[in-house]
């Protein structure tokens, strides 16, 4: 892909099983809750699509972008969510990540999240690098943890490309 060779990394079915057992605890510990899903595209529209369709109780979705530029003031990065036109108030909410690398992105946008006054705030994440951590954040539905090695596929990509790929893929 573009200048770079990838190799085989999880399958279709081992992101499929893994996405179930997500969903079933998911399932589990928000019955009778209406739990709200935040999408973070472009990532994620994959994973949210598959682990929506396995949920059996009442939820609802929503997709955002995030969108970081250099704060006008002395405050160096800020990130903005666009698309998020749900009251976050009293609502059960789940940030669904593609990946969770650094930790810098959540690191930085959940602030803005809790300053609604959700009534619960989790992260469902399908990959974390935790190796690579170097925000902590507490992740509550974890796919998979992975080695520090760039990933594509499964709505990843790279410069661009990728995001079709039904597996996972590691570079070699
Ligand atoms: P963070 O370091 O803030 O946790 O992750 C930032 C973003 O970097 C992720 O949301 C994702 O878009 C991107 N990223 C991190 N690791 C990888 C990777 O291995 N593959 C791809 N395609 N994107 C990654
Ligand atoms: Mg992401």
């Amino acid at each position: 892909m573009h200048d770079k060779s990838f190799e085989p990394y999880l399958t279709a079915v081992q992101i499929d099983q893994a996405i179930q057992k997500l969903a079933d605890q998911i399932n589990n510990d928000y019955s009778g809750k209406r739990p709200l899903f935040i999408s973070v595209l472009n990532g994620s529209f994959m994973f949210a699509s598959d682990l929506f369709k396995k949920l059996t109780i009442e939820s609802e979705i929503c997709f955002i972008k995030l969108a970081s530029y250099k704060g006008t003031k002395s405050t160096g990065h800020v990130i903005t969510a666009i698309g998020l036109d749900i009251d976050l108030i009293h609502r059960h909410v789940i940030v669904i990540e593609d990946i969770v690398d650094t930790g810098k992105t959540l690191h930085r946008f959940l602030p803005k999240l809790f300053h609604q006054q959700p009534h619960s705030l989790k992260i469902a994440t399908l990959l974390h690098k935790s190796e690579a951590t170097e925000y902590p954040l507490k992740l509550d539905y974890i796919g998979f943890d992975i080695p520090n090695k760039f990933v594509v596929g499964y709505g990843l990509d790279y410069d661009g490309l990728g995001r079709n790929l039904k597996e996972i893929y590691q570079l070699v």
